[in-house]
């Protein structure tokens, strides 16, 4: 049995760092929290409570410490709140969902309308709405972009994740919408390689194992894309790999979401690796 690993797979760049970030501060203060998960994955949330790092959910439940801002970013009233109670904020947002976010307090600023094309309920999408003005609108497919109506000044940007064909034909419907329009390509590459290293492995293999939350929305875009080329597993652990999955099956191929650590990469790995011994003896 082959087990190949995706050339782009697991943490991106801002995930990593936000961990990296969590972890520095860990100890250093008398209660140290991340405002939300740190990312879509049960396995290192727990891990990082395990390490001091605790989460919550609203401000309203710190009253001294270190909150941490997650790499998702958050808007500009949490600061002014976190200010307020005299916490420490420790900014763990991603430089690129930064740059996106200051995108749109830039084009508001302008007097821009601000267009977010991407997920409505998507916590990113969420923090740049809050910096993008009052008249900031979120379209996430071309019946909504279809709606807007004509403005004098049209500014996009996108979440960091979003795909960049949808967004493309998402731009073509909104360049109707004003005679200035200017359009910012705020869209990371971290999900777009593994995205495309994804479906190149997919097309490649007998089955595909995609590996992380299944409250991460860019892991389940995986498992999509890998289901449409073959026979395709979504899980968050090792422990749910099934040894009747392996039967007549030669070559699998791997895959994690932007959230998914390298230690359950590996511990899915090697259990695949050892599946090998397990199916003979079935
Ligand atoms: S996917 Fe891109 S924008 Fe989002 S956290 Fe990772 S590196 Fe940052």
């Amino acid at each position: 049995m082959n087990v190949i690993l995706a050339e782009y797979l697991g943490f991106c760049y801002g995930v990593k760092r936000a961990i990296k970030l969590a972890r520095e501060q860990a100890g250093k203060d008398s209660f140290v929290a991340t405002l939300g998960p740190i990312i879509h994955n049960p396995q290192m949330v727990a891990q990082l409570d395990a390490e001091g790092i605790k989460m919550i959910d609203t401000l309203d439940e710190i009253n001294k410490g270190t909150v941490i801002i997650r790499s998702h970013g958050v808007g500009p009233n949490i600061y002014k709140k976190a200010e307020a109670k005299g916490l420490t904020v420790l900014d763990a947002t991603c430089p690129h969902v930064k740059k996106a976010q200051m995108s749109a307090k830039n084009l508001a600023a302008e007097g821009y309308v601000v267009i977010i094309i991407g997920e409505k309920k998507h916590p990113e999408v969420k923090s740049i709405f809050e910096w993008a003005g009052e008249n900031a609108i979120v379209v996430e497919d071309e019946e909504q972009a279809r709606q807007i109506k004509y403005v004098p000044k049209l500014g996009v940007v996108a979440q960091t994740t979003f795909s960049r064909i949808k967004f493309k034909q998402l731009v073509e419907i909104l360049i109707d919408k004003s005679n200035n329009i200017k359009v910012l390509r705020t869209i990371c590459n971290a999900t777009e390689q593994r995205q495309q290293a994804a479906a190149d492995l997919a097309s490649e293999v007998d089955m595909m194992l995609v590996i992380g939350g299944k409250n991460s929305a860019n892991t389940t875009r995986l498992a999509d894309l890998c289901s449409k080329q073959c026979l395709t597993y979504h899980i968050e652990t090792a422990d749910e790999l099934d040894a009747n999955w392996f039967h007549n099956i030669e070559k699998i191929g791997v895959t994690a979401g932007a959230s998914t650590p390298d230690w359950l990469i590996r511990e899915v790995y090697t259990k695949c690796k050892n599946m090998n011994k397990i199916c003979k003896v079935y």
